[in-house]
């Protein structure tokens, strides 16, 4: 059983190339961010939610995970990078994708979400949904995230500067692997290479 942590600001796209994975088979995703909100977090700040919260949810996620393992959006800091080392946890290896500030802010402009079933769009040319408005997969009304909005999304890449990137240097010190991706190049499909 592989663990794969997917590193990126929001808007990189870990979403679109996690599901990729998930779509190929043998992939379990466990995002932080969803298990927060479906436990009711009020996560429109923008600022990260307590370690001892996050982990307690995504320790019990992990749990009940089977085959692969995709880690998004978590560990999110060093500590829980530390703490996920001591629960034993092997990472096998990092997914890291590149992307400006400006790119960041521009994308999650334009993201839409499902409430339902989380599936994520666009209002651009890319992954619009086929019906304006509507979530293709369960016909759920289409709305935005509450932080996406600009002031937050700066907030959190600023969060992700601070506080997510120190733990790329965590992992290179362990010697895990990284697949380097840049948000803005059209190379997708390679992520089935890579993990
Ligand atoms: P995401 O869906 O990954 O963009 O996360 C949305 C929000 O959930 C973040 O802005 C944080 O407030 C919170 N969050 C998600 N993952 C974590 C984490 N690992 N640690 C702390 N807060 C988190």
């Amino acid at each position: 059983m592989k663990t794969i942590i997917f590193i990126g600001a929001p808007g990189a796209g870990k979403g679109s190339r996690i599901k990729t994975c998930v779509d190929h088979g043998g992939f379990t995703q466990i995002s932080s961010g969803n298990l927060l909100r479906e436990a009711g977090y009020d996560l429109s700040s923008g600022k990260l939610i307590e370690d001892s919260i996050v982990i307690s949810l995504v320790k019990k996620a992990i749990e009940k995970a089977e085959g692969n393992i995709i880690l998004d959006g978590f560990p999110r800091n060093l500590s829980q990078a530390e703490e996920l080392e001591r629960q034993n946890v092997k990472v096998d290896k990092i997914v890291y994708i590149k992307i400006s500030q400006e790119e960041c802010i521009s994308r999650a402009l334009n993201r839409l979400i499902c409430p339902k079933c989380q599936e994520t769009y666009t209002k651009t040319d890319y992954h619009p949904p086929k019906v304006e408005g509507i979530c293709d997969l369960c016909g759920e009304a289409l709305t935005q995230r509450s932080d996406d909005n600009e002031q937050t999304i700066m907030k959190r890449f600023k969060v992700f500067e601070e506080h997510t990137l120190p733990i790329l240097e965590f992992y290179k010190s362990r010697g895990i692997e990284f697949a380097v991706f840049d948000a803005e190049a059209d190379d997708d499909d390679k992520i089935l290479d890579l993990v």
